[in-house]
């Protein structure tokens, strides 16, 4: 084949930079960002610009394998891997029930095979323990919008960024994690004069670029957030004619304000009176001002209340629903809004509905032509208790497919009991091995992002099409035809009657029709022609815009208020274990490095794991620079090397989340992170627990 030009997404972050690929069908001959794209406008990043590097790298899968009688995984061909699959699936569910059966799933899979994982699950195998690796990213986010705005997705887009005079990053470090996004938003603090407030433990990339930095405690965002508002209130920029008019609950936040004096907050966040006040003026007299947030935020007991808090202040100033002005969260995965618009978390359906909700169950049941009552009543277990119910033997068969729980989740010692003590677990994912394959039964190959037909959709609701622009190695087939042929196999094949991706995008977005994103009318033949398409999408008698209007997703149509308190966590130090640890990314990796990992370029800017402390902390441990230490919690204990650095403060430590077991056995920073749970999104705390630092040896 001649080389042709087409485009497809970054698999990394959730601003979904367009791609424009070179390619000759099989290989992918050049990768530039696409100038039409919405998100990035033709630029990408280092990570994505190299995407390319991945799809050839030695760690590729190429084989399905199963674990054979000697305990080693051994090569076999599709067919009998899938064969044994459903043999055994079949044999645990008629034995034990489908609760005793999980699916675990990922935000770095199309929304097609999301979407598929999820009707198999909750509609066919009938569990609804079916979760996924948002739960662990932009499940407090989703929450939180959700009571707050009626619908889980951010009111505004990425071209608001050009509209707007200040910014705020509140548990973003954006210039790492979502560096296009950032990029836009410096090039408007250069072109308008623009400000820039960045909230963070830590003087991150973000923070040194910022206008100003607030180096809060860890897990106090919540009473900055109260003080900010009740300083607008004394400073007259609460728009009473929007919350009049568009609101419920203001005077009850209002009443709940008088307790966050600037002194108060101060003291809990540990910072000065005058950066507070300093802080809210400029969000005070900035009418086009947008809050970003991510897992500084979301990672936290407070997520939901937090995310409540972000968009509380934006109401109240009526600083949403205009150009350049509303609560921004940004997705850490490329397709995290794609999944959760498709319900894949255990509380969720298609159409950004509830498990709980007996109408949206029946609604689900006559559109996958299921009997009544085929779908369970109560919510699965989030993915924390799913590991829990497998280390109990609750749970005896799980499929995880494009994720890497062995190194993702808090507390690893429970969850590599719950694998160890699984009968069943599946490993579908691209690359081999992984930390979670060495507990698999059966690991099958999939075809990463680049190789086939698909859709993504990004944080600000964009919807776009992957164009196959390589070969898979192998056997290696895109991970919504695994869960079909499974399906099949199980014999539930006429509710999987699907020959390509198109036929799955067709059906789900029939799925959306009515709803809050609503995506009738949206199909490849637009995508390709017309390009990313938004959500709600318009069409005849839908809105335009999510929110139109002013016009809320809510049973009343009005935004709700929430007066939501700052309460301390429930790990604090103490005398033996004094510091708080705080977890995250860093510029070149992504996640678990299962594909950042293979790239050269990428591992030599950042080479290594490290433990970030303060001069002063490590002057009082004894501790040098590139000193190996313990780092202990009261659940595990992770081995790493100090890095002695002014950008954090005394009495908190920073650990990168990339590097695991298959680094130096050991080496994770979830060896030691919590499995506490924000109480109404179930995301786990992985922001901050309580550790002590030894030297090792
Ligand atoms: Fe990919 Fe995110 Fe970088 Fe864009 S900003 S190129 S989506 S990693």
């Amino acid at each position: 084949m001649l080389p042709e030009q087409r485009k497809t997404v970054c698999p990394y972050c959730g601003v979904g930079c367009g791609l424009v690929a070179t390619t000759d069908g099989k290989r992918v001959l050049k990768l530039v960002g696409d100038p039409e794209h919405p998100a990035n406008l033709g630029r990408l990043c280092l990570k994505g610009a190299l995407a390319a590097q991945t799809l050839v790298a030695p760690s590729r899968l190429r084989h399905a394998l199963v674990r054979g009688a000697d305990g080693s995984l051994v090569p076999t061909t599709p067919e009998e891997a899938v064969g044994e699959i459903a043999t055994r699936l079949g044999r645990i569910l008629a034995e034990h029930g489908p609760s005793a059966v999980a699916v675990y799933l990922s935000g770095q899979l199309t929304t097609e095979a999301q979407y598929l994982g999820n009707k198999l699950g909750k509609g066919f195998l009938r569990t609804n323990h079916v979760d996924s690796n948002s739960r662990l990213c932009m499940a407090s986010a989703a929450a939180g919008m959700t009571l707050s705005l009626g619908a889980d997705g951010p009111p505004l887009t990425f071209a608001d960024i050009e509209e707007a005079d200040a910014f705020v990053f509140i548990g973003s470090n954006a210039a790492d994690c979502h560096p296009v996004a950032f990029d836009r938003v410096q090039r408007r603090m250069k072109t308008s004069g623009a400000r820039a407030i960045v909230v963070d433990p830590r003087r991150t990339k973000t923070a040194a670029q910022g206008t100003m930095h607030l180096a809060v405690r860890p897990g106090t965002d919540i009473a900055l957030l109260n003080g900010w508002l009740r300083l607008c209130v004394e400073m007259g920029a609460i728009d009473e004619a929007f919350i009049a008019a568009h609101t419920e609950g203001w005077d009850e936040l209002r009443g709940m304000l008088d307790e966050y004096e600037p002194a108060r907050v101060a003291a809990i966040c540990g910072i000065s009176e005058g950066e507070i006040r300093a802080s809210a003026e400029i969000i005070a007299k900035t009418e086009r001002l947008i809050s970003f947030w991510t897992m500084g935020v979301n990672q936290t007991t407070l997520g939901t209340f937090t995310t409540n808090t972000i968009i509380n202040l934006h109401l109240a100033t009526g600083r949403i629903g205009k150009p350049g002005a509303g609560p921004f969260s940004l997705t850490g995965q490329p397709n995290a809004m794609g999944g959760r618009d498709m319900g894949y978390m255990s509380h969720g359906l298609p159409g950004q509905r509830k498990v709980l909700d007996e109408a949206h169950r029946a609604e689900v049941e006559a559109l996958w032509g299921l009997p009544a009552g085929s779908i369970g009543e109560a919510p699965g277990h989030d993915a924390v208790a799913m590991f829990e119910a497998m280390e109990r033997g609750e749970i005896r068969a799980i499929w995880i497919i494009g994720t890497n729980p062995a190194a993702s989740m808090p507390n690893l010692p429970v969850v590599r009991r719950g694998l160890e003590r699984a009968e069943l677990v599946i490993v579908q994912d691209a690359f081999y091995p992984t930390e979670t394959t060495r507990f698999a039964h059966v690991v099958l190959p999939g075809a990463l992002n680049l190789e086939q037909e698909g859709t993504f959709t990004n944080s600000d609701r964009t919807i776009s099409l992957l164009e196959r622009v390589a070969e898979p190695p192998g056997d290696a087939r895109p991970d919504w035809q695994w869960v079909r042929d499974v399906a099949r196999a199980m014999g539930f094949g006429a509710s999987f009657d699907f020959d390509a991706a198109g036929d799955i995008f067709r059906e789900m977005a029939m799925m959306t029709r009515g709803r809050p994103n609503d995506q009738t009318g949206v199909d490849y033949e637009i995508l390709r022609a017309e390009g990313p398409q938004r959500w709600p999408h318009p069409h005849a008698g839908a809105p335009r815009a999510l929110h139109e209007g002013h016009v809320f997703a809510t049973p009343s149509g009005k935004a709700q208020f929430f007066a939501r308190p700052y309460v301390p966590p429930e790990e604090q130090p103490d005398a033996r274990y004094p510091l708080v640890l705080t977890t995250g990314r860093v510029e070149a990796h992504w996640h678990t490095r299962t594909k950042t990992g293979t790239v050269e370029r990428l591992n030599r800017i950042d080479p290594a794991p490290y433990l970030a402390m303060n001069p002063e902390d490590a002057r009082e441990l004894g501790l040098a620079e590139g000193a190996r230490v313990l780092v202990k919690s009261r659940r595990g204990e992770a081995k790493t090397v100090v890095r002695v650095t002014r950008d954090i403060g005394p009495g908190v430590v920073f650990m990168p989340m990339h590097w695991n077991d298959l680094w130096e056995v050991g080496a994770s920073v979830n060896e030691v992170t919590t499995s506490e749970t924000d109480p109404l999104s179930k995301e786990p705390a992985l922001k901050r627990c309580a550790v002590s630092v030894e030297r090792l040896g």
